[in-house]
């Protein structure tokens, strides 16, 4: 028999692959699309929960479910190791021996943190005194070792540029200082934020107020720092410029890099994230290969706003794919990050490819009721009820009604 069925196969089932594959499936004919979502496990984890585990601030179950139950009807989700993809012949090979053959395939396989990139860094220590909050696992060693902190200096690290939500790890830092003050342990702990960067952010107005922030908490702040190696025995990590810190307890971000099979199949750059149009995702090398969220190169951040607002309009022009038409619309590289800054506090960073974070409100012009570039309460109670947000409307596909480009109305840039 001849089918004329064809086939879209999404590569990751987290939060950019579990979108598009349920968006899609709402939209196009069961009859002429079928659509697959491969993953190698059936664990889905809220990854901006991972902040709060370490300060007993989420709970393991409030971050943690089973991937399957957010894939829709209709949508055949895979569970098993990717090997390697073959474009030219347009099949996915899967540990197991199975096959895929797509017509159109989505990478979405996300950016991981490797600490066997940097010397030193995995040993006896790892998830002891060399701690890390990038991973399920990391987050609850170090709310155990935080848990039994005295005091000494505490080091929050990031190796290299880019990484997935670039705020968390001053996030982290400002939650660490509260976190101290509350158990009475800050005057005893010298706070250091070690950066490979030149300043606090990589955005200079954005660097320029979360710098003052660190400055207002006493952290000091050691830039320019590119690590060559942890020394776990003498507990300090050393940088190129032979420059060393000393920790008591490191708190670090290793090195993120996209999957291996990326990399395997030559469809990456030189960390495994696949170069695309940053408007379209579309591989610049193959037409039938789009990436969504953190598995591409676009430059913007690496969020989970980035990969809910880029599929939204990836949704729209594969429709238009689909139809047999050119696709009509363009992501702007829109990104929202709430930053957590403690006392119960946040700040909202908005910006797109050509625009830096502004003031102002958000969502609605003028009204808010969050507010951009400040600290606010009401900031921190939407990063809070975000996670519910996540997990009944994002992930299942529902819309949001937050329209993907940025909108400037009622925001003003900082001054
Ligand atoms: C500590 C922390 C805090 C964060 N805070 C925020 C925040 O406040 N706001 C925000 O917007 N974003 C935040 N993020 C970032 C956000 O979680 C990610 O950007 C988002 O999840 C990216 O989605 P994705 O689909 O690209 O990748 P992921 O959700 O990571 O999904 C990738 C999927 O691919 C699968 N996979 C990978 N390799 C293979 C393989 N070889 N075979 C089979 N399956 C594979 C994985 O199992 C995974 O399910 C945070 C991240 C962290 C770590």
């Amino acid at each position: 028999m001849i089918t004329t069925q064809r086939s879209l196969v999404v590569l990751g089932a987290g939060t950019a692959g579990t979108m598009v594959a349920n968006k899609l499936r709402h939209k196009l004919p069961a009859n002429d699309w079928r659509i697959t979502v491969v993953d190698k496990n059936d664990i889905h984890d809220y990854q901006p929960g991972y902040l709060f585990l370490p300060f007993g601030m989420n709970t393991p179950q409030q971050v943690r479910k089973t991937k399957h139950t957010f894939i829709a009807d209709g949508v055949e989700l895979v569970l098993a190791e990717i090997d390697m993809v073959d474009p030219k012949e347009r099949t996915v090979s899967l540990a197991g021996g199975r096959i895929l053959v797509y017509d159109y395939l989505v990478i979405a396989t996300g950016t991981s943190p490797r600490p066997d990139q940097t010397p030193g860094m995995l040993g006896p220590e790892w998830h002891r005194s060399v701690g890390e909050f990038y991973t399920f696992e990391g987050a609850l060693a170090l709310r155990d070792r935080l848990a039994a902190f005295t005091g000494g200096r505490l080091v929050v690290h990031i190796t290299e540029l880019p990484i997935k939500c670039p705020v968390a790890p001053l996030e982290f830092t400002f939650l660490a200082d509260d976190y101290l003050r509350r158990r009475g342990l800050r005057a005893q702990t010298e706070l250091v934020f070690v950066t490979p960067l030149d300043g606090a952010f990589t955005k200079p107005v954005a660097s320029r107020e979360l710098g003052n922030a660190l400055d207002e908490r006493g952290v000091t702040i050691e830039t320019d720092f590119m690590i060559e190696r942890v020394d776990q025995e003498r507990k300090i990590i050393v940088s190129y410029d032979e420059r060393e810190v000393a920790y008591d307890q490191l708190v670090t971000i290793p090195l993120n890099m996209g999957a291996d099979f990326v990399g395997r199949s030559r469809l990456g750059d030189e960390l495994n994230y696949v170069p695309v149009d940053k408007h379209t995702m579309r591989s610049t090398q193959y037409p039938e290969i789009f990436a969504l969220g953190d598995a591409s190169n676009i430059p913007t951040s690496k969020a989970g706003s980035v990969a809910h607002f880029s599929v939204e309009v990836f949704v729209e022009n594969f429709l238009e794919l689909a139809a047999g038409r050119p696709m009509t619309h363009s992501f702007d590289g829109h990104a929202n990050c709430f930053v957590e800054s403690g006392g119960g506090k946040a700040l909202l960073l908005d910006f797109n490819y050509d625009t830096e974070p502004l003031t102002g409100t958000f969502p609605i012009p003028h009204l808010g009721p969050m507010h951009l570039l400040k600290e606010s309460r009401a900031n921190h109670f939407g990063k809070l009820a975000f996670r519910h947000i996540y997990w009944n409307a994002l992930l299942p596909g529902r819309p949001l009604g937050l329209p993907p480009q940025m909108s400037m109305a009622g925001k003003v840039p900082a001054a």
